[in-house]
């Protein structure tokens, strides 16, 4: 009988202690693009190498027709969106959205919806004619926006405050720069762990970005000289049920910011974050420190050591 129990109890065990241990599954990651003002191509690049390397998600690509083709071939440009957890935006038309209604109905639902959305940089440029869309993502910059678009986000005294400087600009940037990021102090999943400054390597500093500002919580802020303020860098937007994550930062051209360790580090976990409501990605090795940045190819990133 005892010898019964025994081997009942080893026959219980055997299975599970032979069980790999079980990953979570990956986050379904769609990228939009097909227009910008930059190298779409190469930001598309570098984004899907940053995301596939730290072993988190698995992405799809969608590309939009050009701004040259007619009605019928962005009618028939239709992204399943409610197949992902998260839409990535690197897509900038400069102003005048040219998606079908039925395009814009469905983003809109599938972020209302409770799905998440990630802008990064001349994403903030897009479709500011789309007023839905400058809800979304809080405030944008260019693409036809004025003082009537909304409102810039102002550090007052260490708190965020909206402005709504009705003769001022909406969208600007100086020369490109390294530049520290500086956490505002908001306790957040994305920013957990990650130094309270560092330096983001060489790139444009977005300013005097305006829009609705709903829903908005900065988490990191960058000092602009040519402004003599603090300019949101990290920000997350409630919309409905859905979760934005949007940077300014990542601008693609002669030099590589996108290779910052820090920028992929929030990217990859913005995205998490904006799919989920979790981060799970850690703080990869050689994260920037304050006074120094860290520029390192997507696949030698050192995420797991
Ligand atoms: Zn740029």
């Amino acid at each position: 009988m005892l010898r019964l129990a025994a081997c009942t109890l080893a026959l219980a065990l055997t299975p599970l202690s032979q069980d790999p241990p079980t990953e979570p599954a990956k986050v379904r990651v769609l990228i939009v693009d097909g227009q910008n003002n930059h190298d779409w191509k190469k930001t598309t690049a570098a984004t899907r190498a940053t995301l596939l390397a730290c072993g988190r998600f698995e992405v799809d690509v969608t590309t939009s027709p050009s701004d040259r083709e007619a009605k019928d071939a962005w009618a028939a440009w239709t992204p399943a969106f409610a197949k992902y957890d998260v839409v990535f935006s690197n897509y900038n038309d400069g102003g005048k959205c040219l998606w079908s209604d039925a395009t814009k109905k469905a983003l809109v639902d599938f972020v209302h919806g409770g799905g998440g959305l990630v802008i990064v940089h001349a994403a903030n440029n897009s479709s500011g004619d789309w007023p839905e869309y400058n809800r979304m993502i809080g405030v944008g910059g260019w693409g036809q926006r004025t003082p009537a678009h909304g409102k810039h986000l102002r550090r007052v005294e260490g708190k965020w405050t909206q402005d709504p400087a009705p003769d001022g600009r909406s969208g600007s940037h100086g020369p490109q720069h390294a530049f520290v990021v500086e956490s505002t102090g908001a306790e957040h999943p994305v920013t957990d762990g990650l130094p309270t400054r560092w330096l983001h390597a060489k790139d444009e500093l977005y300013d005097s970005l305006r829009g609705p500002c709903e829903g908005v919580t900065v988490l990191a802020s960058a000092f602009c000289k040519r402004t003599d303020r603090h300019e949101p860098i990290l920000m997350t937007i409630a919309y409905g049920k859905g979760r934005v994550f949007h940077t300014p930062m990542g601008h693609v051209g002669g030099t590589d910011p996108v290779h910052c360790v820090g920028f992929q580090t929030v990217v990859a976990r913005g995205t998490e974050w904006a799919a989920t409501g979790k981060v799970t990605i850690p703080v990869p090795k050689g994260f920037p420190t304050a006074d120094a940045v860290s520029v390192v190819a997507p696949k030698d990133v050192r995420w797991r050591e």
